[in-house]
């Protein structure tokens, strides 16, 4: 499947996420931005895809601001299906360095993502049920972020044999002239040199006992999504 395909159920599974976080009882609104960090991660398939919304908007420049994050903050050294699968087979999970979610992301503008139709799944996942206190983390309902982790787990599996790592990374590895063109012709690369870590297969679904019945309809239109010309 070639990435104009994947972008195509990209966009199928943000709407189906978004679907799913409308039936929610949210506190964020429109100007609240304290989840918005430059410790972003993303999949090389969401980073296409935002490139493309923001050439397609005249918006390059947004682009530009990402690349120019030389040291952009949390670098993830495992996917969240790495995770999964250490998991499983009892490995060693190595630690991860966090950032400081001090720094505001570089699409931010008047406290408003500049990009906001082509935001990655990280972004769409920030969710509280409360108003977040300054500096304070979002106060997320259990079944929310079971769904969100689902959601990420799909997205990597779909991005085969991808990356994922910080936005500014991923930017960084699809303008470069020999990765960029590589990757999205399906070409072996490899994404270390750009601290990316390689995205693998979802081996399990991470969905504790107590939420299969609130994560179902959720899963039966995922893979209609997937099911969709024969991904
Ligand atoms: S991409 Fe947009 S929504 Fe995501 S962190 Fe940056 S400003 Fe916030």
């Amino acid at each position: 499947m070639g990435p104009e395909s994947k972008i195509e159920k990209l966009k199928a599974l943000y709407r189906l996420h978004d679907d799913f976080m409308a039936g929610r009882k949210l506190a964020c609104r429109p100007g609240c931005h304290t989840c918005c960090t430059r410790d972003l991660t993303a999949t090389t398939l969401e980073g296409l895809f935002l490139i493309l919304h923001c050439r397609r908007t005249g918006r390059r420049d947004l682009i530009r601001r990402l690349e120019a994050e030389l040291e952009p903050g949390f670098r993830p050294r495992l996917t969240i299906n790495g995770l999964a699968k250490a998991c499983l087979e009892s490995e060693q999970v190595p630690e991860e360095v966090l950032g400081s979610g001090k720094h505001p992301c570089p699409l931010l503008e008047d406290g408003l993502c500049a990009a906001y139709p082509a935001r990655p799944l990280g972004c769409r996942a920030m969710a509280s049920a409360e108003t977040c206190p300054p500096n304070g983390a979002a106060l997320m309902d259990p079944l929310v972020l079971t769904v969100n982790t689902v959601f990420q787990q799909v997205v990597e599996q779909l991005d085969l044999p991808g990356f994922f790592g910080n936005l500014a990374d991923v930017i960084r590895f699809l303008n470069d002239g020999r990765h960029g063109p590589a990757y999205q012709e399906g070409r072996s690369v490899i994404g270390k040199a750009f601290k990316l870590a390689p995205n693998q297969p979802a081996a399990v679904l991470m969905v504790p006992p107590e939420h299969r019945a609130g994560i179902r309809p959720v899963l039966e239109k995922m893979g209609e999504v997937l099911a969709l010309e024969g991904g």
